[in-house]
């Protein structure tokens, strides 16, 4: 049997701005992987060849031809320049055309829209099912946003359209279809009467297949509830990451979590993720990262102490504990933080001097200062401009800190401005994106073994990625989906940490 696939991804899917404004929706990576792909390795593993698949292009039509050159060079690119003036029974048109004109020895085409993601077994049983004609539909399923098909009481399909009702409606299609020769021929005559007789060209695909239903048989195919979604808008891009998310909770021993945007945005629990780590603190160890040295580590304890969940000094992480290790060999440093901080460097480095000391001083070393001021910011520029060895350290270098009103400056805005000053930047920071902060962790647990979840990208992944371990982007914090459709890194992407055992 010879099989030939067709799918459909010339739009520009524009309820999902603002991605669809720098690539197409079928582009966009779900769990790691452009939509599309989805879509080309189940036929393919369905045991379609590479070069018996088209792709009807639109917009954007570039970024598919390098998508397709590095991972499916002999897929066929037929292309829809008047994309923005036609809709998809033009491209279903161009598809046929192409077909009738060049293919002529196939038993089966397949169908597909291209914003869908479908279940690799699924396609493989649709792909190889007994039916010559179907289509592949969730029976017992309502959506009103999806195209229904109605079956007599023979199970054949009569009709298809978004409007039918749930009395009438028998399944849901999921926009993916099988038809024999015979039919495809049936469906291409039916499509030249729309384009070349009507000059119809702003037509659906779906319209011209209840004229089809009347000429040949077409059976549903129940695909019971194995997984897909069909991606219009933002929400259903979430729903897909959710659903198609390979990662696997239950393997982890050790997460490591992000505190501001990932377990709270500023004072503010996120409550999903905070019962996450309360309902599972029993099978797996915790640990709280973060780059904030403007609080001490025993206040992290009482905040998370206070939200219910059970937690010790040791499972904090902060740039803190590297710090006062790393400023064991200096006797004269110039600290620069707010009371709760000194007193913290005083208790556990007594024998070396904090204050500023022009003649004396080896290092500088700024915190997130919460009570930093002109005086400070002089002292800092006079020593940087004044003495060429001096070191300078910054804890971290985070430019601001979420909170429940919005952005605040952090430590990062303050090297900016000392930047604009004297043109020096730190010379040694200690926080994430540092290995340093979690080097005793990975030695306990192992890289595999471990999780870490955060919300920002070039710190909490950046980590993830320097020391090789899984990360869970979530999306409580700073970073929205389109940054994390920009980005190549992220894999595993949820609302927020509570949604990974769903
Ligand atoms: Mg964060």
């Amino acid at each position: 049997m010879k099989k030939y696939a067709v799918i459909l991804a010339a739009g520009i899917g524009s309820r999902l701005y603002p991605i669809t404004e720098i690539m197409p929706k079928s582009l966009v990576k779900v769990n790691g992987r452009e939509i599309v792909d989805y879509q080309i390795q189940g036929y393919i593993k369905a045991g379609i060849k590479e070069e018996d698949i088209s792709i009807v292009t639109g917009y954007r039509t570039p970024q598919f031809r390098e998508f397709l050159l590095k991972n499916y060079p002999k897929v066929n690119i037929i292309e829809n320049k008047d994309y923005l003036s036609t809709n998809n029974m033009y491209s279903l048109y161009m598809a046929l055309k192409y077909i009738h004109d060049n293919k002529p020895d196939f038993d089966n085409l397949f169908i597909n829209n291209a914003d869908c993601l479908y279940d690799e077994n699924m396609m493989f049983e649709f792909v190889n099912c007994e039916y010559e004609s179907a289509i592949a539909s969730e029976a017992g399923t309502f959506i009103d946003e999806s195209m229904k098909i109605v079956v007599d009481k023979n199970k054949r399909i009569i009709d298809i359209a978004k409007t039918i009702t749930k009395e009438k409606a028998y399944a849901v299609s999921i926009d993916l279809y099988k038809y024999s020769k015979n039919a495809t021929d049936e469906l291409y005559k039916i499509v030249c009467d729309f384009i070349e007789i009507k000059k119809d060209l702003k037509q659906w695909s779906e319209i011209a297949f209840p004229f089809l239903f009347k000429k040949v048989d077409v059976f549903p195919f129940d695909i019971k509830h194995k997984k897909w979604v069909e991606v219009d808008n933002m929400e259903d891009l979430l729903t897909a990451d959710k659903k198609f998310s390979t990662f696997d909770y239950k393997s982890k021993k050790a997460y490591i979590c992000d505190l501001d945007g990932t377990l709270f945005m500023g004072n503010e629990p996120i409550t999903p993720a905070i019962n996450f780590v309360k309902n599972n603190s029993n099978i797996f160890d915790f640990y709280f990262l973060t780059n904030n040295t403007s609080k001490t580590p025993d206040k992290y304890v009482q905040k998370l102490n206070n939200a219910g969940i059970p937690c010790k000094i040791s499972q904090i992480l902060t740039p803190l504990y590297p710090l006062i290790e790393y400023l064991k060999k200096y006797k004269s440093i110039y600290l620069v933080s707010n009371k709760e901080i000194t007193s913290f460097i005083k208790e556990n480095l007594p024998d070396i001097n904090i204050e500023y000391d022009y003649n004396t001083n080896e290092a500088i070393v700024l915190t997130y200062d919460t009570e930093i001021d002109y005086s400070k910011m002089k002292n800092i520029s006079v020593l940087l401009n004044n003495k060429k060895n001096i070191e300078y350290i910054a804890t971290h270098a985070d430019t601001f800190c979420p909170t429940e009103k919005g952005n605040i400056p952090d430590i990062g805005s303050f090297i900016e401005l000392i930047k604009l000053t004297t043109s020096e930047t730190p010379d040694t920071t200690f926080g994430k994106p540092s290995i340093n902060l979690i080097k005793h962790i990975i030695e306990k647990y192992g890289e595999k073994n471990l999780a870490i979840a955060g919300d920002r990208l070039y710190t909490d992944m950046q980590l993830a990625i320097n020391s090789n371990i899984d990360f869970i982007t979530v999306l409580s914090g700073e970073t929205s989906r389109f940054d994390v459709a920009k980005n190549n890194s992220c894999k595993f992407v949820y609302k927020n940490l509570g949604e990974i055992t769903d």
